[in-house]
């Protein structure tokens, strides 16, 4: 299963990859961007009320993110 996460601290959305068996032990993924723990599960498929937030991801384009280091553009 994958779960959408975003970051309290920066505000990353990522994905993140556990079984069901792991989600109910309850998983803490770490931000990417800045290794915050501060981090909630998205619920995409639920209406949170945020309608400015149509699109979903956008920003950081694939293979060109924060994390990809030096030289990639
Ligand atoms: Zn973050």
């Amino acid at each position: 299963m994958i779960y959408e996460y975003e970051c309290n601290n920066c505000g990353e959305t990522f994905d993140v990859w556990a079984t069901l068996a792991e989600k109910e032990e309850g998983i803490k993924p770490v931000c990417p961007k800045c290794n915050s723990d501060d981090t909630y599960q998205v619920l995409g498929s639920v209406n949170v009320g945020i309608s400015s937030k149509s699109g979903g991801r956008g920003g950081v384009p694939p293979g060109c993110g924060p994390l990809s280091g030096a030289g990639c553009c």
